[in-house]
């Protein structure tokens, strides 16, 4: 299973983050990806600090015969496509694309980290994850999603909503 994690929170030239990522959607299949399920919209407040706009995320299943190196250069091209500036770790953006899970693969090489550092900690991660692939597990912990769901803390895990009526 190939998963892609989503987020915005920055007006692109698209729109608004949630059109941003709607309009990222629809260049996947351009980069050869077949998109096979795609979660509702989540909305977050900014991490880390609750400063700048509120975040709204995605999470989609996808197939794809590109090797992961190759789907990550594809990704980044759409992320610049959509007025990435890559600056602050953390900072404000118009479009983050990640690798969260390539088939269970581990690697850790200077471009690419598999499965993504993230997943464990974020519930803006793993509840769309939730919806779109209930019977995932992390490759390294084999932990279930909604096992590492119920282990965040549950003050930040509520501040993540869906946002039914923007739905992909
Ligand atoms: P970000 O600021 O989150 O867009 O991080 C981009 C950087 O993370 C790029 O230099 C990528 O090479 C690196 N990276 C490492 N692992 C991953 C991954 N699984 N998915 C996306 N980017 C990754």
């Amino acid at each position: 299973m190939i998963l892609i994690g989503m987020g915005a929170n920055l007006p692109s030239h698209t729109g608004s983050p949630a059109e941003t990522i709607r309009a990222a959607l629809q260049r996947l299949p351009g980069l050869g990806l077949v998109i096979s399920a795609v979660s509702p919209f989540y909305e977050s407040p900014s991490w880390p600090h609750g400063e700048g706009p509120p975040f709204i995320n995605a999470v989609v299943k996808i197939e794809t015969k590109l090797a992961p190196g190759s789907l990550l250069f594809g990704l980044q091209k759409i992320e610049t496509e959509f007025g990435r500036q890559r600056g602050d770790k953390w900072g404000p953006r118009t479009l983050d694309l990640d690798i969260l899970d390539y088939h269970g693969l581990v690697t850790d090489t200077e471009t690419l980290l598999l499965p993504h550092p993230w997943i464990c900690e974020r519930a803006f991660v793993l509840k769309p994850l939730l919806d779109v692939a209930p019977a995932w597990c992390h490759p390294v912990s084999g932990k279930g999603v909604l096992e590492l769901l119920t282990m965040l803390d549950g003050a930040a895990a509520a501040s993540c909503q869906p946002i039914g009526e923007l739905r992909a």
